[in-house]
C-alpha cells in the first residue's frame, strides 16, 4: 500500500498561496491537531548568514490554520554542537528574533527546546542497531502533537537533507546530536580553555583531565557523548567533521525513529524552495542547485522526503556529489526496513 504526499506547485504563484493551497487540501491531516492541543512546529532559522530558511510569513499562515482550530502552536528549534549563533538559547533566540521569528510576525511563541546550554537531555531507552539511548530535551518526550517544516537542501554528511534530518539531528539534544556524530571525537582549543573544570566534571567517562594548565581530552577513552560540547562555555570544546557517513544516516534515521514512536499525531512538510548544495546550517546565501518545485506534505516523513527527492532529481541527481548518492539511497532503505516510514508513496497534486 502506498502513502498520500500532496504537492503544491509553486508554478506562476506566490509562495504564500502555493502554501495556502496545499493548507486547503490537507485540511483532513491537520484536523488531527485538536482544540487545546500543545502543536509544536518544528523549523529552523538557519545559520546567521543563511538566506533559504522558511520564511516566518509562511510559518504565521499555519500558525493562524492551528489556531482557528482552537490549538495552540509554537515554534521550536533546538541548539546546535558546532560553533555559531545557535549553540545556546540565547544567542540562538535573538538569531531568530532578528531574522523574524518574533512572536508578532509568527502569531506564537518560539522556543529553544534543550535549555539555555543545551542541557535538557534525557533518555529515552531504544533498540536499534547503532542506537540503544535516545538524547532528546525533555519536552521531545513530552510532546504529542508536531508538525515538522523543512526547507530541502543538500547536506554535508548525507548529500540531502529534509524531514527525516530536521527531526532525527534537529529534535536531538545537543548530546544526542554528538551522538549521532560520535565516531568523531572532540578536541580541546587550547587557546580559548580557561580551565574553568566543568567539561572535566561532567565527562561520563572520566576521559578528560588537565593537562599543562588546560583540558585535555583522551580520545581513546571518549565515547562521543557530547556533555564536554554542551558545557564548555568558552568554545573550547571543537569537532572533527569526519567519519564513516553511512552509519552517519543509520543514527540519524534511528533517531528519527524512536522520537516519533512517541509522538501521536504528525504531519511532515518539506519547502522545495531556494535548494543549496549545503544545508542551512552552514549555507549563506549560496547559488540553487535546483529549481523551485513547491511544497510536500504528508503524515508518512520518508515518504514525503522520498517524494520530494524523486521530482527534484528527476532529470539528474542533484544531491549526488562526491559519491552521496550511495548515501541517501541506503538511508532512505534503511529508514523503510527500520519501520520509519514507506517508500512506496502515491504523489496527489493540488492546485
Ligand atoms: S569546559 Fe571548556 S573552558 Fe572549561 S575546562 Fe573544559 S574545555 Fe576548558
Ligand atoms: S564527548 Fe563525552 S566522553 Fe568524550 S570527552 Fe566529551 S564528555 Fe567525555
Amino acid at each position: 500500500m502506498s502513502t498520500d504526499v500532496y504537492f503544491s506547485s509553486i508554478q506562476e504563484r506566490s509562495r504564500t498561496d502555493c502554501f495556502r493551497t496545499l493548507l486547503k487540501h490537507i485540511d483532513g491531516m491537520l484536523s488531527q491537531f485538536k482544540k487545546g492541543s500543545f502543536v509544536g512546529i518544528k523549523m529552523t532559522v538557519g545559520d546567521k548568514k543563511n538566506t533559504g530558511y522558511i520564511k516566518p510569513d509562511l510559518v504565521k499562515i499555519l500558525v493562524e490554520n492551528l489556531k482557528r482550530r482552537g490549538a495552540k502552536p509554537f515554534v521550536f528549534d533546538t541548539n546546535v554542537i558546532y560553533k555559531g549563533q545557535r549553540q545556546n538559547a540565547v544567542d540562538h533566540l535573538n538569531l531568530a528574533y532578528k531574522k523574524g521569528f518574533t512572536p508578532d510576525r509568527l502569531g506564537c511563541p518560539f522556543i529553544i527546546a534543550d535549555s539555555v546550554f543545551g542541557t535538557d537531555s534525557t533518555i529515552v531507552k531504544v533498540d536499534y542497531k547503532n542506537i540503544k539511548e535516545l538524547r532528546v530535551p525533555s519536552l521531545v518526550r513530552v510532546l504529542e502533537d508536531l508538525i515538522v517544516l523543512s526547507h530541502i537542501t543538500g547536506h554535508i554528511m548525507s548529500g540531502y537533507a529534509a524531514s527525516i534530518k530536521n527531526v532525527g539531528m534537529g529534535m536531538a539534544s545537543r548530546a544526542g546530536k554528538q551522538i549521532q556524530h560520535s565516531s568523531m571525537k572532540p578536541l580541546i582549543d587550547a587557546a580559548n580553555c580557561t580551565l574553568c573544570g566543568c567539561c572535566i566534571e561532567n565527562c561520563p567517562v572520566s576521559a578528560i583531565s588537565e593537562m599543562r594548565g588546560k583540558a585535555y581530552i583522551n580520545s581513546e577513552r571518549c565515547i562521543g557523548c557530547g556533555e564536554c560540547i554542551a558545557c564548555c562555555k568558552f568554545d573550547a570544546v571543537h569537532i572533527h567533521w569526519h567519519e564513516d557517513e553511512s552509519v552517519f544516516g543509520e543514527r540519524m534515521v534511528e533517531y528519527a525513529s524512536g522520537i516519533l514512536s512517541h509522538i501521536k499525531r504528525k504531519v511532515f512538510m518539506d519547502f522545495a524552495f531556494d535548494i543549496t548544495e549545503e544545508c542551512d546550517c552552514i549555507s549563506g546565501n549560496d547559488p540553487k542547485v535546483a529549481e523551485d518545485a513547491g511544497i510536500f506534505a504528508s503524515t508518512d516523513i520518508l515518504a514525503a522526503d522520498k517524494a520530494a527527492f524523486d521530482m527534484l532529481t528527476k532529470s539528474m541527481d542533484m544531491f549526488s556529489r562526491d559519491g552521496k548518492i550511495r548515501i541517501h539511497a541506503h538511508q532512505f532503505e534503511y529508514a523503510e526496513k527500520t519501520g520509519l516510514g514507506k517508500l512506496n508513496y502515491k504523489l496527489v497534486e493540488v492546485i
